[in-house]
């Protein structure tokens, strides 16, 4: 037999987000991302979706009990460098992850405050949202809206540059200490995303718009790849360059793929 003489440990990511039974986005697209980055990942299961590549059937949300259990079993026993948090449906929902991350002081947080999928199914109880912004902005390191998603935490359509950094300025406002605002949704040959810190300047990346309809799961896979190059030790502005370069590739090796007749999943 043999001995190692010192264990090896992988970077640990948790993600605290939702399960779609697709496999394209959620946990399961969080597990996929974390693997592909040399990361340990591990998962609080907060709702479960039936879906598939054409829309969400049915979500059945995880008692609050549960959730609590599964984030203090991995962190007692495994503990994590980083964390990922997605779906979270419903105001106890988000209570619970807000205390968890007090009580076990998890650091390096990157919210994906998800509300609405591409298919337009509603993934938050509105009630969960003012909760949301109160609780987790403030415990989170970044926190990575897109266009919609901004649009209604700001409560005004967001049709350009100028009003994608007038937002992020607002979101840091409401207790973010840094915004990534992405811009897919806007028009345009050129996507342009925004990273905006409470102490720095805005930081706008652009890149050429891949043509795909195959972009379920961009959302979860970025801020779980985010995670990733944290938990790796990058800072957030190299996380987040590192995550965009990790999901372009993934939807160009995803868009010459058929995997279900909706919006199929990236490749990774
Ligand atoms: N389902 C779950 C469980 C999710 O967490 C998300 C997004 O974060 C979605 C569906 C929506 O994915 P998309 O908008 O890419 O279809």
């Amino acid at each position: 037999t043999f001995e190692y003489s010192h264990a090896f440990e992988y970077p640990r990511v948790l993600s605290i987000a939702g399960s779609d039974s697709g496999g394209g986005a959620g946990i399961q697209a969080d597990l996929k991302t974390f693997a592909a980055l040399g990361c340990y990942g591990m998962t609080a299961i907060t709702a479960l979706t039936a879906q598939n590549t054409l829309g969400v059937r049915a979500i059945h949300g995880v008692p609050p009990q549960m959730l609590r259990d599964q984030i203090d079993a991995v962190i007692e026993d495994i503990g994590t460098h980083a964390v990922k948090i997605g779906m979270l449906h419903a105001p106890e929902t988000v209570l619970t992850v807000a205390e968890a991350i007090d009580r076990h002081a998890l650091q390096k947080v990157v919210l994906d405050p998800v509300m609405v999928a591409t298919s337009g199914a509603v993934l938050i109880d509105n009630p969960a949202v003012q909760i949301l912004v109160r609780e987790l902005f403030p415990r989170a390191l970044v926190v990575t809206p897109n266009l919609d998603e901004a649009s209604l935490l700001v409560g005004r359509p967001l049709c350009s540059e100028a009003d994608m950094e007038a937002a992020a300025r607002e979101l840091l406002a409401m207790g973010a200490h840094a915004v990534l605002l992405k811009g897919g949704h806007l028009p345009g040959d050129l996507v342009c995303d925004l990273l905006l810190t409470k102490n720095g300047a805005a930081h706008w990346m652009r890149a050429p718009r891949i043509d795909t309809a195959n972009t379920h799961g961009t959302g979860c896979t970025l801020s779980s790849a985010i995670a990733a190059h944290l938990a790796l030790g990058a800072t957030l502005l190299e996380s987040v360059e590192a995550a965009r370069t990790y999901v372009r590739a993934a939807l160009v090796a995803g868009s010459t793929v058929r995997t279900g007749a909706g919006s199929g999943p990236l490749n990774h």
